[in-house]
């Protein structure tokens, strides 16, 4: 096994000077509150520190975990074992290709982006402004809100690979579907992506977006740290059963709580942390709510948010809960 010696510390921090953090703590930063920690986390500044980052590790064979704000994340409760790569705000900047186009790089507050795109005057992207994510995280989740995504305005999307190598895909090639990108099955990480909007009045789009955010602070519980919504709303099962928060209320498991975990008593397709929860009451929540919501109408749910375990691999929380939870207890 590598991994975090002095040598290894002191080469990141070469690349990525004043962007590298020790232990850095899932628990203290993710959304959901819950998590290990990693020995070692780097914020890039610049495409080349990613290109550098990437071909170090590959030499070295260290495992790397990209992530954005971790508002989709649900983390292993011990040690992740993965050099963390997080792109944020230092890594944002917008480039105006013309006056509907306009490239932004990955680690940009998807909020932000909806604030830019509005002062611009670049209408279509109004229902991501109360997404608490990075764009790399949106696009990588083809995420969006109202039945709308991201995927439908992209252009183009720039990442660099496992060996350091830059890769440029058009939207075709992106494989959006809903919640879905390519990039969900690859070791890639996206750098920035063009975005193509139509003209839009900034006042209309701002009273849009208003409405929007509006509408989210009445739905969605705000108070306990959460994950947004937990399950996909699946466009053909919407019509006979409605959207996933009311199926899962339907069987029963709105306001059940396991461990430190609970399903929120607000919004059944919501798992707040009431204090202390663990990996396992999450995953093993999804788990018995699939089952359940399974034998009452014959429709497997999917889970949106994704799981990291403790080599930071990243897994779909279905894949997580048989993998890690279904097994032991079986
Ligand atoms: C209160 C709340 C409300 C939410 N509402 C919505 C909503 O309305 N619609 C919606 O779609 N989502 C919603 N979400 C979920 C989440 O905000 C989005 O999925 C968001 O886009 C995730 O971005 P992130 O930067 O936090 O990604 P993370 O959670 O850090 O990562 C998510 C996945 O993307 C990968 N990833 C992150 N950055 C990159 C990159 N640059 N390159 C390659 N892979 C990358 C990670 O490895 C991981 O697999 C909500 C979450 C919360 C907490």
């Amino acid at each position: 096994m590598i991994r975090f010696d002095d040598g290894v510390i002191r080469q990141v921090e070469r690349i990525c000077p004043s962007g590298v953090m020790r232990n850095f703590d899932f628990a203290s930063r993710s959304w959901w509150r819950i998590g290990g920690t990693a020995p070692l986390a780097a914020r890039p500044r610049t495409r080349s520190d990613i290109v550098a980052l990437r071909r170090f590790s590959q030499n070295v064979d260290l495992p790397t975990l990209v992530i954005g704000e971790m508002s989709n994340l649900l983390f292993a409760d011990e040690r992740v074992d993965a050099l963390v790569l997080q792109l944020g705000a230092e890594f944002s900047r917008p480039t105006l290709v013309d006056a509907t186009t306009v490239r932004i790089e990955a680690g940009a507050w998807v909020p932000g982006v909806a604030r830019f795109l509005q002062q611009h005057g670049m209408s279509g992207l109004e229902h991501i402004c109360g997404i608490p994510g990075t764009l790399g995280g949106l696009v990588m989740m083809n995420g969006g809100s109202l039945r709308r995504s991201i995927g439908e305005h992209v252009v183009t999307v720039t990442s660099v690979d496992a060996n350091g190598d830059t890769i440029e895909r058009t939207r075709d090639e992106c494989d959006f579907a809903y919640r879905h990108s390519v990039f969900a099955d690859l070791d890639e990480v996206i750098v920035d992506v063009t975005l193509r909007l139509e003209k839009g009045d900034p006042v209309r789009m701002r009273q849009t977006m208003r409405d929007i955010l509006r509408s989210r602070r009445l739905k969605f519980p705000r108070k306990l740290p959460n994950c947004g919504s937990v399950f996909k709303s699946n466009p053909a099962c919407y019509a006979e059963f409605g959207p996933p928060g009311a199926m899962i209320e339907r069987a029963g498991w709105k306001g059940m709580i396991r461990g430190g975990a609970q399903v929120s008593p607000l919004h059944a397709n919501f798992i707040v942390n009431r204090g202390g929860a663990q990996a396992v009451d999450v995953l093993s929540l999804i788990g018995d709510i699939r089952q359940s919501v399974h034998d009452q109408t014959g429709h497997l749910l999917e889970p949106e948010i994704r799981y990291v375990d403790n080599d930071g691999k990243v897994w779909t929380a279905d894949e997580a809960h048989s993998r890690f939870i279904a097994n032991a207890s079986g």
